[in-house]
């Protein structure tokens, strides 16, 4: 079965026409088709990328990067059902070690000094939750949480921890104070209307949380070495959107968010990596809190 690409014409973010095209590579070239027979083993056959092109374009208006072909929703399905390794990703939250669950528990406390009411108030929800780990871990200091996942198997996978799961996000309107989106937004096909749905899911004074891949060097170095494996944040067919901490803002922007600064958390026991953490999360990264 061969997959159908969709021509992305305009730029997902500003809608401008005019790009610069930075790579345009076939998925059967070298290194490129090495690199997706290693990454999808033997559920990728190369014969159903026949034709398709890996082209990462930069919008001449805005700088926002991304990849204009991408696969129509049919070959979405088959790539986030059958081509991603689902038993290594479960198995890679299973065996996590302590210090992702400590990152997920330092997010909660950021979260507990959002809102001056208690966290069984506090309505959360993890947009594209995966398998349910971060919201066990809210769960467990007391919040009001909700995930939204479209693989099956993942959202049953969290049911079964005792996650509840909403299924239609329009049905949710103005209904959660703070929507948190890890690693989602670098894989939609179209950034700007999924964030405009999760605005109307957010009250005046709610706050949304995006973090995606940092593509601060992409250009950088595909201009010096052209397209390597270690570009994670442009990785063939799944992160079709590039996001600098610019561009993030300017996504928000385009629905009418600003970026939100949370109140300092620091603690004794890690001040120097607590003061390091904060100045980055401030000025550099791609991830960020919004509100209106
Ligand atoms: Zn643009």
């Amino acid at each position: 079965m061969t997959s159908r690409f969709l021509r992305r014409e305009v730029c997902p973010l500003c809608g401008s026409k005019s790009q610069q095209l930075l790579c345009d590579l076939g998925f059967d070239e070298a290194p490129l088709a090495a690199f997706l027979e290693g990454f999808y083993g033997g559920r990728l056959a190369p014969a159903e990328l026949a034709g398709g092109r890996y082209r990462i374009a930069r919008c001449a208006e805005c700088s926002f990067i991304f990849q204009d072909r991408i696969l129509d929703t049919a070959g979405m399905q088959r790539l986030y059902q059958d081509w991603v390794d689902q038993a290594g990703s479960l198995q890679k939250k299973r065996s996590a070690p302590a210090q992702r669950f400590r990152q997920y528990a330092g997010q909660v406390t950021t979260l507990m000094r959002l809102f001056d009411k208690p966290p069984q108030q506090t309505r959360v929800l993890d947009y594209g939750m995966g398998w349910g780990y971060w919201c066990r871990m809210v769960q467990a200091h007391g919040f009001e949480v909700r995930g939204y996942e479209l693989s099956a198997l993942r959202r049953d996978h969290a049911q079964r921890l005792g996650v509840p799961v909403v299924d239609k996000l329009e049905q949710a309107d103005g209904k959660f104070d703070f929507i948190y989106a890890n690693q989602v937004f670098e894989h939609l096909p179209d950034p700007r209307q999924a964030l405009q749905e999760l605005c109307r899911c957010l009250p005046a004074d709610g706050i949304v949380y995006l973090r995606v891949p940092d593509g601060r060097d992409v250009v950088r170095r595909l201009r010096r070495h052209g397209w390597s494996p270690g570009l994670d944040a442009i990785h063939p067919l799944e992160h079709i959107n590039c996001f600098t901490r610019a561009t993030l803002i300017q996504l928000a922007a385009s629905v009418g968010l600003r970026p939100y600064q949370p109140p300092l958390r620091l603690e004794w026991g890690n001040l120097c990596g607590g003061i390091r953490r904060e100045i980055t999360d401030r000025w550099f990264t791609t991830h960020l809190m919004f509100r209106r």
